[in-house]
Parts: structure tokens; sequence; C-alpha cells
């Protein structure tokens, strides 16, 4: 009997500390399978004087019966318990904030040169662009800036060697697209540019420039004043934008004009952005020098030609109140974060 009380305490707590079901099951095996204890104690019966037998067979299939009970109860509580886990850990909770998802965005430049692609796109001028390093001949030479001519002190040129250098602006793409194609040319021409420039918040070593160049017959300046109106009122979406030509000197047009809108940031009245002046500078434009067609071998008596240029860099400062060129580089998120 002893043994028998030994066999049921020791079966009691294996089945209380078994956490899973194979552990449950070995303990099982090892109290009430063919070869287990209580089996065991069963067998040994025959050993007992024969009136005990009875009494004794009832009382270990009785505690055996009892084992089954217990068995089965621990089996439910454990199949509750992983039931119970596996819903902690799929449960979502829907109150919590979710994770934000992080898109990129296009750089403010790249917005800026989009808006005047799209423009002049959609009034029929072809995109094209040109290389960055460029000759002497067509950054200077062929737009009427002859070696020693003033006008190369204002570039100051990253040079490789006297014939190859650093794009200055973009005007030799142009030169380019006049010599291969014939009249009627309606291109602008989107680049990056570079001059000898210490980086400060209204010079980079390294800006944009976007061109445009109509050659034809019977181009006049009055088409050109009208589409650059055209294009500063659509680009500030401001139908009222005051523009005014103000003569100047480009060796490349003549006659030449800088282009001034009334100061985006005041209306005109004046303040910091625009020196107190009320205008803001924007663009360079004129007609085409003669000698500039016949450069490129086209005809001037028979056709005529307008040019503009303008710097998406300072076009997207005023459009978007930067106050310094240097964040465009500087790859700072919170800057960049601005403009998605
Ligand atoms: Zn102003």
């Amino acid at each position: 009997m002893a043994t028998l009380e030994n066999i049921l305490g020791r079966a009691k707590k294996d089945i209380i500390s078994a956490n899973d079901l194979t552990s449950l099951d070995l303990t099982r095996v090892k109290y009430l399978g063919k070869k287990g204890e209580l089996s065991a104690l069963l067998k040994e019966l025959g050993k007992l004087p024969p009136e005990e037998r009875p009494s004794q067979g009832a009382l270990i299939n009785e505690q055996k019966k009892e084992l089954v009970e217990l068995l089965e109860v621990r089996k439910l509580e454990i199949r509750a318990r992983v039931e119970e886990d596996k819903e902690k850990s799929e449960f979502i909770d829907i109150t919590l904030p979710g994770i934000g998802s992080s898109t990129g965005a296009l750089h403010p430049i790249s917005q800026v040169l989009n808006r005047i692609e799209n423009f002049f796109s959609s009034i029929g001028f072809s995109v094209v662009e040109g290389p960055e390093i460029e000759d002497d001949y067509h950054n200077f030479e062929a737009l009427n800036i002859p070696k020693h001519h003033p006008a190369r002190a204002m570039h100051d040129t990253f040079y490789f060697n006297k014939e190859l250098l650093l794009r200055t602006h973009t005007s030799p793409v142009q030169v380019r697209v006049m010599e291969e194609q014939k009249p009627p040319i309606k291109i602008i021409c989107p680049g990056r540019v570079y001059r000898v420039d210490q980086p400060d918040p209204s010079h980079l070593p390294m800006f944009h420039q976007v061109e445009g160049l109509v050659v034809d017959t019977n181009v006049t300046f009055a088409d050109l004043k009208g589409m650059i109106i055209q294009f500063l009122r659509a680009f500030f979406e401001k139908e009222g934008l005051e523009i005014r030509f103000r003569p100047s000197y480009f060796p490349f047009t003549e006659p030449s004009a800088e282009v001034d809108v009334s100061c985006v940031n005041c209306d005109g009245k004046g303040c910091r952005v625009c020196s107190h002046t009320g205008w803001l500078e924007v663009m360079g434009s004129g007609m085409v020098h003669p000698r500039v067609l016949e450069y490129a071998g086209i005809n001037s008596e028979e056709y005529t030609g307008l040019a503009f240029g303008m710097g998406p860099d300072r076009l997207a400062m005023l459009r978007y109140n930067i106050s310094d060129l240097r964040y465009y580089l500087d790859n700072d998120l919170r800057f960049l974060d601005q403009f998605r």
C-alpha cells in the first residue's frame, strides 16, 4: 500500500507540473502505460493472499480512474492556455497609433524644373540637353564672346585645359542644336552649370539654368514678351503679376532685356527679399544676335530668333520662400521634407 500511495503522489505532482501536451503524455505513459508503474502494481496482485486481491484490485483501479480524470483535466487546461497565448500573440490593438510610412519626394529644384518643362512643352517646345563639359568654342566663341571679350570676366570658369571647361551657362546647347537642326527651332535646355564661386546664401559653384530658344521666320520681340509674361504668371500662379522688361546687355542677344517681376513676397511694396525696390530680377532675354545665327550656319536675313534664360535655383527660392541657396545641397531631411 505504501508503494501505491507513493506512486499516486508522484503521479499527481507530475501531472500538475506538465506544461505541455507532450510532457503530459509522457507522464501518462510513465504511470498508466502497459509498462507503467500502476500497471506493474496490478500485475503484482497475484502475489497477495487471495482474500486481499479483490479489494486491493478495486483500490488500484479506482486510483487509476482518478489519474485518468486528472490527466484529462490537465489536458484541457493546457489546451486552453495554448489557445489563449495564440490569441494574445495575434491580437492587434486597432486603437494604437499607426506606423507612418515615409515616402520620398522630388527635390524643390526638380519640382521647379518640372514646372518649367511642363509649361514650355505645352506650348510646343522640345526639351534638349547637352554636355556639361564643353569646349571653349561652344561655351564662348560661338556665342559672340571671343577671347579677351570683357564678358568672359563675368563667367568665372572652371577650365580643364585651354580648350575644355565646365559650361558656365546652358547657351552652348542652343549652339549645338542650331548647328544640327534647320529652323524652325523651338527648344528649352535645362541643366547644371558651373562657375568658380564660394558658396554663400546667394551663390553656389554649381547651379541650374533653363534657356529657351526660338528660331523661325518672323520671330519678334513681341513674341518673346508675350511668351515670358504668360510663363511667369503661370509659374508664380498670379494672374495679375506685374512684369517689366529692362534694357540690358548680353553678347549673344541684341536687343537684350532683363525681366523683372513685382516682388512676390511683398507685392511690390518693398521688403528685404526685393532689397526694398519692389521688383525681382528673374530672367535674361533678347533677340538672338545675327552673328550667333551666322556662326551656326543659319541665314540671319531669313530667320530671326528669340532667347531667354532663367535660374531655377533662384525661382525655387522665390516660389518656396527659401532664404539660402546652400540648403539645396545640404541633404537635410528637415529641409527636404517640406516639399512633399
Ligand atoms: Zn519685396
